[in-house]
């Protein structure tokens, strides 16, 4: 079954992935088809050829453009059901995963999901994002910073540079709108020590519109009263 997902993973991304990776795929799909049945309602993606294109091939599409570092510490904010971070650390092992999320029972998910995969070490942060980018071991510590169906870009440019480190990395995962999001969020990068490096445009097997990934080099420090209060950013977009 996992097949189909590791061939498009080889052709569209040069990505070999192992058996044992297949199997943690593999089992990463029913576990989020039983949740999703019985307790959380952690995706309105189901059937497991959906999820494989759609959660796990539209994860690992960051791999593609972006070069991680081996060993790099990688967080991913408003991760819900575990996307893109979990997929990601499955393909890369080696990475620093962290996964915010403010929903406790998400994050029980995803303490679950990480011990039935054997993910090894994984930070679980059960938090709004402006309070982590306030926390000293979390604000400006992580390589690469990553969010998928977070928020509209000038609201989510506040919750993640503020946890990028000086030269680090955001990569906010968009759709159609990518391109007008980010003229909108000028002003919030400028403020926030941000800059648009580019944007790259992902075309997934059976799904007709393009998806983008937004790439953002942190170039500066983050003034140190960002991100403000919770509920802030959203109510009041820089
Ligand atoms: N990234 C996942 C995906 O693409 O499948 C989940 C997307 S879901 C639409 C958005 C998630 O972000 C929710 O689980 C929500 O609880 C979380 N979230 C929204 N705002 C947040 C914030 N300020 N801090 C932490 N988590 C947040």
């Amino acid at each position: 079954m996992t097949e189909r997902l590791a061939a498009y993973a080889k052709q569209l991304f040069n990505l070999a992935l192992s058996a044992e990776q297949q199997a943690q795929f593999a089992q990463y799909a029913a576990e989020l088809e039983a949740w999703n049945k019985s307790r959380a309602n952690l995706t309105a993606i189901t059937g497991i050829e959906a999820i494989e294109i759609r959660h796990f091939l539209d994860s690992l599409s960051i791999l593609s453009v972006v070069d991680v570092p081996h060993g790099a510490r990688l967080i991913d904010v408003g991760t819900g059901g575990g996307f893109p971070g979990v997929p990601l650390r499955i393909a890369r092992p080696d990475l620093r995963l962290a996964l915010l999320e403010a929903t406790a029972k998400k994050i029980a998910f995803l303490q679950h999901l990480a011990r039935v995969l054997a993910l090894g070490d994984v930070q679980f942060l059960n938090a709004r994002a402006e309070e982590a980018g306030h926390q000293p071991d979390q604000r400006e510590r992580y390589d690469v910073v990553v969010a998928r169906a977070v928020a509209y870009l000038p609201i989510l440019v506040e919750y993640l540079l503020p946890l990028a480190r000086l030269g680090g990395q955001c990569i906010a995962m968009k759709g159609e709108s990518a391109e007008r999001e980010v003229a909108e969020a000028a002003n919030a990068l400028r403020i926030l020590g941000g800059r648009v490096a580019r944007i790259e445009t992902i075309r997934l097997p059976e799904v007709a519109e393009p998806h983008y990934l937004v790439i953002i080099d942190k170039i500066a420090q983050t003034p140190h009263h960002y991100p403000r209060k919770p509920g802030i950013p959203a109510k009041k977009p820089l």
